[in-house]
C-alpha cells in the first residue's frame, strides 16, 4: 500500500502548490498561471484575466440563513472581486451548478435572480456554464473573465521596499455578521418559536450575505492616476492576504493595528463576542475589499479619499510580515482561518 498523506497536513495553499508543481506552460500566450487572483492570458492588444471560485453548501454557506437570491449574487461578486484585484475590468461569467431534487424550479429561479442582479449591476454577461445533479449539497462554481490594458495589469508580486500598504473600505464586518447568524441559528435549533434577533446588525449582515466587489476602487485609482504596485482581494482575511503579497513580492512588511479600518457595528459586535475587532479584521475573511500597495510619491493623490486607509508599508527582503500592536509590541503575522481542511 502506498503512503497516505492527510490533506490537512498540506493545507489549502500547500495542496495547490503540490498539484501545480508538475505543470509547465505549453502556450506562449499564458502570461501568468497559478498563483495570483486570476490567470493572465495574452489576447493581442490586451490581457484577458480568468478566475474561478466555488461555493459549497455546508462549507461556504448555510441555506438556513443565506437566501438563495443573495447566494447567487454573492457567487458572482466573489469572482468579480478577483478580476478587480488584477486592476482589470470584469466582462463575462460562466455559472455551473450541482443541485439535488431537494430544490424546486422556483428555488433555482431565486438563485438566478441574484446572479442576474449581480450581472446587471457589474455589467457582466452570463455566457455559459454547466448544470448537473448533486447527491450532497448545492455547489455553485463561477468563472469570471475580464480584460485589462497590458500596462495596467497589477500582480501580487510587484511591491517595492517602502511602498505604502492601503486597504479599501473596512474589515471584519462579514466575519462578525457570520457570528451573529451562527448564534441565531443555534438559538433557533433549540427553540424554533424564538424569532432570530437580527435587528441592529444590518451592516455586518449585509457584509456577510450580500457583499460587493470593489469595481469602484479600480475606477477611483484610474481617475487619480494611481497604479498600485501590487494588489490582492481580501477573501481569506487580511493576515492571509498580507502574507501572499509579502511572499509574492519577496519583501517583509509592517502594518499598524491602530490603523486597521473597522466599522462601529463590527467593533461593537466583536466586543460582545469577546474578540478584538482587529482579530476579526485579520483572520475573519470574506470582506472582498482590495488590499494594495502604492509608491510613496502617490500618497498625496489618495490621502483624501475616504475609501482608502494606509495601514502600513513594505520593508526590505530580509524581514518578515509584522503587525505593530497598539502597545508598541511587534508580532509576526501568522495566517489563521485559511485552512479549510481542518475547519469544522
Ligand atoms: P483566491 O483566494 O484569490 O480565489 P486561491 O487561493 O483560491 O485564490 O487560489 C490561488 C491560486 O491557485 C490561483 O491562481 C488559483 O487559480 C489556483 N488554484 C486553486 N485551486 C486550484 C486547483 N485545484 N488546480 C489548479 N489551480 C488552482
Ligand atoms: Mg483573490
Amino acid at each position: 500500500m502506498g503512503n497516505r498523506t492527510e490533506l490537512e497536513k498540506l493545507g489549502e495553499f500547500g495542496l495547490i502548490d503540490h498539484i501545480s508543481k508538475d505543470f509547465e506552460s505549453h502556450q506562449p500566450s499564458t502570461v501568468k498561471g497559478i498563483g495570483d487572483d486570476a490567470a493572465v492570458i495574452d489576447a493581442g492588444d490586451k490581457y484577458m484575466v480568468v478566475s474561478t471560485d466555488m461555493l459549497v453548501e455546508g462549507v461556504h454557506f448555510n441555506l438556513m440563513y443565506a437566501p438563495l437570491m443573495h447566494l447567487g449574487y454573492k457567487a458572482v461578486v466573489v469572482n468579480l472581486s478577483d478580476i478587480y484585484a488584477m486592476n482589470a475590468d470584469a466582462t463575462q461569467v460562466t455559472v455551473s451548478i450541482a443541485i439535488s431534487n431537494r430544490f424546486s424550479v422556483e428555488a433555482v429561479a431565486e438563485l438566478y435572480k441574484g446572479i442576474k442582479k449581480a450581472c446587471d449591476l457589474y455589467k457582466v454577461d452570463l455566457v455559459g456554464g454547466d448544470t448537473t445533479s448533486s447527491h450532497a449539497g448545492l455547489i455553485i462554481s463561477v468563472t469570471a473573465i475580464g480584460e485589462v490594458k497590458k500596462d495596467e495589469i497589477v500582480y501580487r508580486s510587484g511591491a517595492s521596499e517602502n511602498d505604502l500598504i492601503v486597504v479599501s473600505g473596512d474589515l471584519g464586518g462579514a466575519y462578525m455578521g457570520l457570528q451573529v447568524l451562527e448564534r441565531e441559528k443555534e438559538v433557533y435549533k433549540e427553540n424554533p418559536n424564538i424569532q432570530p434577533e437580527l435587528e441592529g446588525f444590518d451592516y455586518i449582515l449585509e457584509r456577510q450575505l450580500k457583499p460587493e466587489a470593489r469595481k469602484d476602487v479600480i475606477h477611483f485609482l484610474k481617475e487619480m492616476g494611481v497604479k498600485p504596485t501590487s494588489m490582492i482581494d481580501v477573501s481569506d482575511g487580511l493576515a492571509s492576504e498580507l502574507l501572499h503579497l509579502s511572499k509574492a513580492s519577496g519583501l517583509g512588511l509592517s502594518i499598524y493595528d491602530e490603523k486597521l479600518p473597522v466599522d462601529q457595528e463590527t467593533f461593537n459586535v466583536a466586543r460582545d463576542f469577546n474578540i478584538t475587532s482587529s482579530t476579526a479584521a485579520l483572520n475573519g475573511g470574506e470582506d472582498y475589499e482590495l488590499l494594495f500597495s502604492i509608491k510613496q510619491s502617490d500618497f498625496d493623490k489618495i490621502k483624501d479619499n475616504k475609501h482608502f486607509t494606509v495601514i502600513g508599508h513594505f520593508n526590505d527582503k530580509n524581514s518578515v510580515a509584522t503587525i505593530v500592536e497598539r502597545n508598541g509590541t511587534i508580532q509576526e503575522i501568522k495566517a489563521q482561518g485559511w485552512n479549510h481542511f481542518n475547519k469544522d
